[in-house]
């Protein structure tokens, strides 16, 4: 599953060829908003952004298409001229000029108002957007301290979307590896700073893993590493996808288990599970 900063990136891609087009045709897939080809045509895109999981195209005028890929949906950007056949179904394709994005296999395609997006079911429960280049560390301390929050294991809370969107598993797993926090710990059991110091953490994790199409490593070490002749792969985590190889603070080897249902990795001496303290060793 793409996580926030994939998603970011993403709609980066998109909004270089998109933003200032005047779509010169605009395909739909039958049954994909019937009859709104017209609508869209010849009408300025003004941005592409992301909400969540979804991909929000502005037009000129106030309409957006909202897209979401669930788990096979996927937009790819073609030079100009037909989309070439491919194995996936094609939903819908923008063309302009320099170009043509293609969405394949997305289930969810709607147009909306600025009103109908603020009452969107999906985009009305999301929590604050970590990738927002606007966020405060502040708005998400403050989020993760409410004190309903504080029971939930913090594995299944980071990665909750209502709570905070753009946490997915590897980075809750690589943000409580920085802040030594075990996955199974609960806010309502652990120093009163701790949301403070995984807002800022997560904040500086996703906006670096943005930034560097996905390392959330050390980012001299990954450096170090890549001139060792180390794999994209093997330098980009600190944790995630390292079980069984030392850990980089204290040489134990990360683990690969289930925390609160969902799979993960942890160092067993820097994240212990009986946590009074949790302040990173
Ligand atoms: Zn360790």
């Amino acid at each position: 599953m793409p996580e926030g900063p994939e998603i970011r990136r993403a709609a980066d891609r998109l909004a270089a060829l998109l933003a200032g087009c005047r779509p010169e045709r605009v395909e739909m897939a039958p049954g994909v908003l019937p009859g709104m080809e017209r609508r869209l045509q010849g009408r300025r895109i003004v941005d592409v952004s992301a909400r969540g999981k979804a991909l929000l195209t502005r037009f000129e005028g106030g309409t957006i298409l909202y897209t979401h890929n669930q788990l096979y949906g996927r937009w790819e950007i073609h030079p100009p001229g037909p989309i070439p056949p491919s194995s996936r179904a094609l939903r819908l394709a923008i063309h302009c000029r320099e170009g043509a994005a293609a969405l394949y296999s997305a289930t969810e395609i709607e147009l909306l108002d600025e009103e109908r997006l603020a009452a969107h079911p999906y985009l009305a429960r999301l929590g604050p957007e970590l990738l927002d280049p606007a966020m405060e560390e502040r708005t998400i301390a403050e989020r993760l301290a409410l004190p309903r929050f504080g029971r939930r294991c913090l594995m299944g809370l980071l990665q909750d979307q209502s709570v905070v969107a753009g946490l997915g598993n590897y980075l809750c797993c690589e943000i409580l590896f920085d802040c030594g926090l075990h996955p199974s710990g609960r806010l309502g059991t652990l120093p009163e700073e701790t949301p403070v110091r995984l807002a800022a953490s997560a904040l500086r994790l996703a906006r670096q893993s943005y930034r560097t199409a996905g390392i959330t490593n050390d980012l001299r070490r990954a450096a170090a590493l890549e001139k060792r002749g180390a794999s994209f792969e093997a330098r980009r985590f600190l944790v995630y996808r390292r079980g069984g190889l030392p850990c980089y603070r204290c040489g134990t080897p990360i683990e690969k288990g289930r925390y609160c249902g969902r799979m993960g990795y942890l160092c067993p001496r820097c994240q212990p599970a009986n946590q009074a303290g949790g302040a990173a060793p």
